[in-house]
């Protein structure tokens, strides 16, 4: 029978979401990869219930999280909510999503108030909850007027089936728009969900600004380009990494030539500071005050541990953060 650990929440720094009463801890888990087919529950059971130990509150998930098998990430989420962490129901922030290809024929994709409502309907059914603490509208939808979705977001809200929304992937001027919306609608957009890390800048080019003015909350994805940014492939592709399986994005997107030697690079200076690449690429996300919290993924309660200690790291001097766009730059 698990008990948490009773200093669960001891060591974790958690930060305010944008100008909302919700603290998110300061590193979240999210469970797109690790936790569909490619491990047994039990080794999943553990990650999970360890994070809760490690103070993480906060655990994001998507309708389509576990594909090939979509929707089995929530499925064994409520396996283990059932089993072992129904009773701290109330101590976690739960997420889902919808926003991407679902189901077949014209209602489970995009963002019409068809899809996403009946969306978290069976993501509900699937995790065993009445309520998730924040639903996101998982990519823009150029299509269906943003009216559309933002409304069937609200009143989400007000039928109690989610405490908070978001959108995910919206960039700056459609993230303004929508926020407007759903602030006309009562019902405030709680944290927009972009990815940012080391290799991928974009939203310190607006968004970030935008949020911070708005009072958004800003929770950023990869922020280790999916393992990239950590001493996972310093020495080749090991077997069983997120690499060398099939169907996988972090070879194509970040493991070049090119950025093999600036990871090089950034794992010195990460060695100078005391740090593992992976916390240095964490604490580097988290210098941000726009940023609320690092969305990672774990594949072993090791790399929870390592990423953990990312919040002991010393501040950064401008000369290190000068050094580091200077890598990226190289
Ligand atoms: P990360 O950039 O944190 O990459 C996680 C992967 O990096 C792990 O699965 C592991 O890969 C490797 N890793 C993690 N820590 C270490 C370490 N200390 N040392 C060595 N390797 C390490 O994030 P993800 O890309 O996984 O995304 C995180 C979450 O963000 C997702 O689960 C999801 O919740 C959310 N997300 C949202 C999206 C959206 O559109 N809104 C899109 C993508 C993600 P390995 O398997 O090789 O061990």
């Amino acid at each position: 029978m698990y008990e948490a650990a009773e200093n669960r929440y001891d060591h974790m720094k958690y930060r305010r979401a944008g100008r909302s009463g919700v603290l998110l801890p300061e590193v979240s888990l999210g469970l797109w990869q690790n936790f569909g087919l490619e491990k047994p529950l039990e080794e999943q059971r553990q990650i999970l219930l360890r994070a809760f130990d490690l103070g993480i509150t906060h655990f994001d998930l998507a309708n389509n999280y576990g594909a090939p098998a979509r929707g089995k990430a929530e499925e064994n989420f409520g396996k283990v909510l059932a089993s072992d962490l129904k009773p701290y129901r109330e101590q976690l922030f739960i997420s889902t999503k919808a926003g991407y290809d679902f189901w077949p024929g014209p209602y489970g994709n995009w963002g019409s108030r068809k899809y996403l409502m009946s969306s978290l309907d069976a993501s509900l059914k699937r995790m065993g909850l009445d309520y998730v603490d924040i639903f996101y509208h998982h990519r823009p939808d150029p299509d269906t007027p943003l009216e559309e979705t933002m409304g069937a977001l609200s009143d989400m809200v007000r039928q109690g089936k989610a405490l908070y929304v978001g959108i995910s992937n919206y960039q700056a001027d459609e993230a303004e728009r929508a926020i407007g919306i759903l602030k006309e609608n009562g019902t405030p957009c709680l944290l927009n969900q972009p990815r940012y890390n080391m290799f991928e800048r974009w939203c310190e080019n607006g968004l970030l600004q935008v949020l911070d003015r708005e009072g958004t909350g800003c929770i950023c994805y990869s922020p280790l380009a999916q393992g990239a940014l950590t001493g996972r492939y310093l020495n080749g592709i090991p077997e069983g990494s997120r690499a060398s399986r099939a169907n996988t994005t972090v070879g194509g997107r970040y493991l070049t030539p090119g950025n093999l030697e600036k990871i090089r690079a950034l794992n010195d200076l990460a060695k100078e500071r005391g740090q593992s690449l992976a916390q240095l690429a964490l604490s580097w996300v988290l210098r941000r005050k726009e940023v609320t919290s690092v969305l990672i993924g774990a594949s072993s309660t090791a790399q929870l541990e390592d990423n953990i200690r990312a919040l002991d790291g010393p501040v950064f001097a401008e000369e290190e953060l000068a050094a580091i766009d200077s890598i990226l730059a190289s």
